[in-house]
C-alpha cells in the first residue's frame, strides 16, 4: 500500500509542473478567507474554468481531483460543487 501511495504522489508532482495555474494567478483557484458572495465566487471560479480550460494536463488534473476527493478550489475546470455532483453519478465526468 505504501508503494502505491509513493506512485500516485510521485504522478502528483509531475503533472502539477505541468500545470497552467502555476503560472497564473493561483488564488482564484481557491475560496478566499473572507466570505464571498455567490456573483464574486461564480465570476471568480469562471477565471479559473477558463485556464483549467487550456490546461494540459486538465484531465490528469480532474481525475486526482476525484479520486482524493479534494475538498477545495477549482481542479481540472471543476468546482468542488461540480466534482461531489461527479461523484454521485449527478453529473458527467468531462
Ligand atoms: S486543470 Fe486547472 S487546476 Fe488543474 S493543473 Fe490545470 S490549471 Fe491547474
Amino acid at each position: 500500500m505504501a508503494a502505491v501511495a509513493h506512485l500516485e504522489l510521485t504522478a502528483t508532482t509531475e503533472w502539477q509542473q505541468r500545470g497552467l495555474c502555476r503560472a497564473n494567478d493561483s488564488e482564484i483557484f481557491f475560496p478566499p478567507t473572507h466570505f464571498e458572495h455567490k456573483p464574486e465566487r461564480e465570476a471568480r471560479e469562471a477565471k479559473a474554468k477558463a485556464i483549467c480550460a487550456a490546461c494540459p494536463v486538465r484531465v490528469e488534473c480532474l481525475t486526482w481531483a476525484l479520486a482524493v476527493r479534494e475538498p477545495y478550489g477549482v481542479w481540472g475546470g471543476a468546482s468542488e460543487g461540480e466534482r461531489k455532483q461527479m461523484l454521485m453519478g449527478k453529473r458527467a465526468v468531462s
